[in-house]
C-alpha cells in the first residue's frame, strides 16, 4: 500500500496515510508552556495545588504535568519523563510523553518553562510565628546540667527531629530552644514527637518524666492543650564514682531507670534502679583517677608506683587477671586505692 500523503510504500496507519504522516497533523498530548511552581525559600518544600510537600522537584513536577497536561485516552500506557535544566529563577524542561497507538510507539516532546515562585510554606510560617504544641524540659536532680550534657542532649534532640523529618514528618520542627534554670528547654511543633523525643533522651540518660498540660484555648471547637514534658535526670552521671551500702561503685552506663555499675572491690557488674540509689553519695569523677606504674604482679597481687611521689602500693587484684600494659589506672577514694579495669579508659 502507498501512503496518499508521501507516496511511500508501507503500512498504512489511518485515513490512508502512514504513521509519520498521520502524526504530522495529530497530537496526543498538550500542555501549558509555562508552569508556575511555588518553593519555600526556607525549607525547600514545593507546593502541589494547595498542599506543601518535601517531595523532590521531579516528583512534584510530574504531578503537575499529570494534572495540567491533556493526554489523549487513545494513547495507551502513557509515560511521562522529564529533562530539566536550571537557569536562574526558572527551569527549562523537556516533557517527553510516550505511549502506544494501535501498537505503534509514539513519542511527543513539549518544551515547558517552570517559573519558581518563592513563597513561605505552611510549616515555616508556623515556625516563624512561634507555634509550639509542647515544651521538653531537661533538668537534673540537685545540680545543673554540665556543658557536655547540654551539648550532647541538644545534638541528640536535633538528630531525632531530623530523622523524623526525613521519615516524612514535615510538620515537625524546633521552634526554639535555650538554657533555662540549669537545664535546657526545647519548644516543639508536635506533642506526639515531643514525647517520643523525651523518652529517647530518658533511654540514654535515665531519669523521670513528668507530664503537665495547659489549656491554651479553642481551635475548631476543641480545647487545645500545650504539653510540657519534664525529664529530670538523676543527680549522678555515667562516669561517677559513688558509695552505696558500704561499697564503692563506678557508673559505667545509665539507661532508662537502670544504672549499670562496676563494684570496685571485686569488679562485679551490677544493675541498680535509679530510685534505689537516688540519694547516693557521689564521690567524684575523672579527678579521682590516677595513672600508676606497674612494678610487679603475681596471680593475686599487684604492686604499683605513683610516678609523682614514687610511693609504692601493694594490693590484691579484684580478679585473677594479668595486666598487659606498663601503666595501670587506679581510683583514689577516701584514702583507699582501687584498681580499675583496663578497658574502662574509653568508657567514660
Ligand atoms: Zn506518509
Ligand atoms: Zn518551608
Amino acid at each position: 500500500m502507498f501512503c496518499v500523503e508521501c507516496g511511500k510504500e508501507g503500512k498504512i496507519f489511518r485515513d490512508g496515510v502512514c504513521v509519520d504522516c498521520y502524526l504530522k497533523t495529530h497530537n496526543f498530548s498538550k500542555g501549558p508552556q509555562i508552569i508556575d511552581l511555588s518553593i519555600c525559600p526556607h525549607c525547600g518544600s514545593y507546593k502541589y495545588k494547595s498542599t506543601w510537600t518535601s517531595d523532590s522537584f521531579d516528583n512534584v513536577f510530574k504531578r503537575w504535568i499529570k494534572h495540567l497536561f491533556d493526554i489523549s485516552r487513545e494513547l495507551k500506557k502513557p509515560e511521562i519523563t522529564t529533562e530539566c535544566e536550571e537557569e536562574k529563577e526558572r527551569i527549562i524542561c523537556k516533557v517527553i510523553i510516550t505511549g502506544f497507538l494501535d501498537g505503534v510507539k509514539i513519542t511527543e516532546e513539549h518544551n515547558t518553562i517552570v517559573r519558581m515562585k518563592k513563597d513561605v510554606c505552611d510549616v515555616c510560617s508556623k515556625r516563624f510565628g512561634g507555634y509550639h504544641e509542647a515544651i521538653v524540659q531537661v533538668r537534673a536532680n540537685k545540680r545543673n546540667l554540665t556543658e557536655e550534657e547540654l551539648i550532647d542532649i541538644r545534638s541528640h534532640v536535633e538528630d531525632l527531629v531530623r530523622t523524623m523529618q526525613e521519615k516524612g514528618h514535615r510538620g515537625l520542627f524546633i521552634t526554639d530552644m535555650g538554657k533555662e534554670h540549669g537545664g535546657i528547654d526545647f519548644y516543639l511543633s508536635d506533642k506526639g514527637a515531643a514525647l517520643t523525643i523525651t523518652k529517647k533522651i530518658q533511654e540514654s540518660y535515665g531519669g523521670e518524666i513528668k507530664k503537665s498540660s495547659k489549656n491554651i484555648g479553642m481551635k475548631d471547637s476543641k480545647q487545645v492543650y500545650r504539653m510540657t514534658y519534664l525529664l529530670r535526670l538523676p543527680s549522678f552521671r555515667k562516669g561517677d564514682f559513688i558509695s552505696h551500702k558500704d561499697s564503692f561503685f563506678y557508673i559505667s552506663s545509665i539507661s532508662r531507670n537502670k544504672v549499670h555499675v562496676l563494684e570496685l572491690y571485686g569488679w562485679t557488674e551490677k544493675f541498680f534502679d535509679v530510685k534505689e540509689i537516688g540519694n547516693t553519695n557521689i564521690l567524684g569523677r575523672d579527678e579521682l583517677i590516677k595513672e600508676m606504674i606497674l612494678v610487679s604482679q603475681t596471680k593475686e597481687e599487684i604492686q604499683v608506683m605513683d610516678p609523682k611521689t614514687y610511693k609504692t602500693f601493694e594490693m590484691r587484684k579484684p580478679k585473677n587477671i594479668s595486666f598487659d600494659s606498663k601503666k595501670v589506672r587506679v581510683a583514689k577514694i577516701e584514702e583507699e586505692i582501687f584498681l580499675l579495669p583496663e578497658n574502662n579508659a574509653n568508657d567514660k
